[in-house]
């Protein structure tokens, strides 16, 4: 159940929401449909689950489809989507086929909801031949990319763009990311939400609960990494910088991740996470629940340090959810992680464990830094990386794309 916006003044200012009522008030009315292809899980599903209900309370009126698809089409565009990220990944005609027929069967359904929406949100490729399929559209139509297509399999991405080239505009996170297409495109990281489970307040005894549950000592430091068990993760990098600290100072590592046991890869991770932990009451390794939300939020709270030291990385909400609770962050200076830790001021980017050690040394015998750098990281993701910028990117957008004259512009 998501927040009225009228909450979130308290946290960004009442001139934010009051622009966003602002821009709301001229699209009153307008019919605004996302489609991705998942109701729950995943990022995508979980700005959705918070930006239909305050479109809708800005008088948009607004809607969400999911796209339905057989195993076979989302092993089809899960091999699509890790191409798109650069993975040398065929996707072959036969392929191709399934992907247009089961775009083609939801079509039906959808077509009398899609065909007259003012505007229409396409979210990544699974849905995305919907648009070319859809004769006698009114709308505008956008497609979003959440992943990182700065690389693609060109392949793979040939085929893919002959057909997002048809939208009116698409929406990339960052520049890096974004690729040559024939239409407007938009720079709109994603955000978090500060109201959520995962980031709100929690007081004391909470804390503390989670401290006592896991067995971490209050008087020494504590580094954390919240993270998937994934290879781009760098989780053993993480020890490895640990292990080096650790000669000098008596901190604790949490490594805690989820969704390992059911992934081949996930589960190889996690063994080689367990090994190089081995024998250290120190490094507490946590396979957490997918609904983990309480407890990631203190393990980011309860931390020294957080560390995002991935070697790959989209946009890294882990690194915005350690920054918003006031912690210093040490990151993997690759993609989005690039775009939150500005270094010396939020955070450093390092390279190696050897980077990532001197750094976490740095900073435990700085002390005073470790407030002063959290304190700025947090100002810089209200500012930046909150629900409500993102909601106002949005409804600017759709002001454009409606209004918008057919320049190939990037707005930012
Ligand atoms: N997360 C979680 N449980 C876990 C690991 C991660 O809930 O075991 C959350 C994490 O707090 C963040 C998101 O999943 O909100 C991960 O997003 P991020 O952009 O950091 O990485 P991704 O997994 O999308 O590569």
């Amino acid at each position: 159940m998501s927040a009225p916006l009228s909450a979130y003044e308290e946290i960004v200012g009442s001139s934010v929401t009051r622009q966003i009522r602002q821009i709301g008030e001229k699209l009153r009315g307008i019919r605004i449909v996302h489609v991705n292809s998942t109701r729950e899980g995943g990022g995508v599903a979980e700005i959705l689950g918070w930006m239909i209900p305050l479109m809708l309370e800005l008088g948009l009126d607004a809607s969400w489809e999911v796209l339905r698809g057989t195993p076979r089409f989302f092993e089809i565009t899960k091999s699509i989507h890790n191409a798109l990220q650069g993975g040398i990944v065929a996707v072959n005609g036969k392929d191709w086929k399934i992907y247009h027929d089961v775009n083609a069967e939801n079509l039906e359904t959808l077509r009398g909801t899609l065909s007259d929406a003012d505007i229409v949100v396409v979210h990544d490729p699974q849905p995305a031949y919907l648009l070319p399929l859809c004769e006698g559209r009114k709308g505008k139509w956008i497609w979003r990319a959440h992943i990182d297509v700065s690389r693609p399999f060109r392949p793979v991405w040939k085929v893919l763009r002959s057909i997002v080239g048809k939208y009116d505009a698409s929406i990339f996170s960052m520049a890096e990311f974004a690729q040559p297409l024939p239409h407007p495109q938009f720079l709109v990281p994603p955000s978090i939400d500060p109201l959520s489970e995962k980031n709100r307040d929690i007081d004391a005894t909470e804390l503390e609960a989670v401290r006592g549950k896991f067995g971490l000592d209050p008087a020494r430091p504590l580094l954390v990494q919240v993270s998937r068990f994934d290879r781009f993760k760098d989780p053993v990098g993480v020890i490895a910088a640990y292990k080096m600290v650790r000669k000098v100072a008596p901190v604790q590592l949490v490594l805690a991740g989820g969704g390992a046991t059911d992934d081949p890869e996930g589960k190889a991770v996690f063994d080689d996470v367990t090994e190089a932990a081995e024998g250290d009451p120190d490094i507490h390794v946590l396979l957490l629940p997918p609904d983990a939300h309480t407890t990631i939020n203190a393990l980011q709270r309860l931390a020294d340090i957080v560390l995002q030291k991935s070697t790959r990385e989209g946009f890294g909400l882990t690194v915005t959810e350690g920054m918003w609770k006031g912690k210093p962050v040490i990151g993997g200076d690759v993609g989005g992680i690039r775009l939150q830790v500005v270094n010396h001021h939020t955070g450093f980017l390092v390279n190696t464990p050897e980077g990532a050690a001197h750094r976490i040394r740095y900073l435990l015998h700085h002390r005073e830094r470790i407030r002063s750098i959290g304190e700025t990281g947090r100002e810089f993701v209200r500012e930046n990386y909150l629900l409500t910028r993102h909601l106002r990117d949005y409804l600017t957008l759709i002001l454009a794309v409606l209004q918008g004259d057919g320049e190939r512009i990037i707005y930012m």
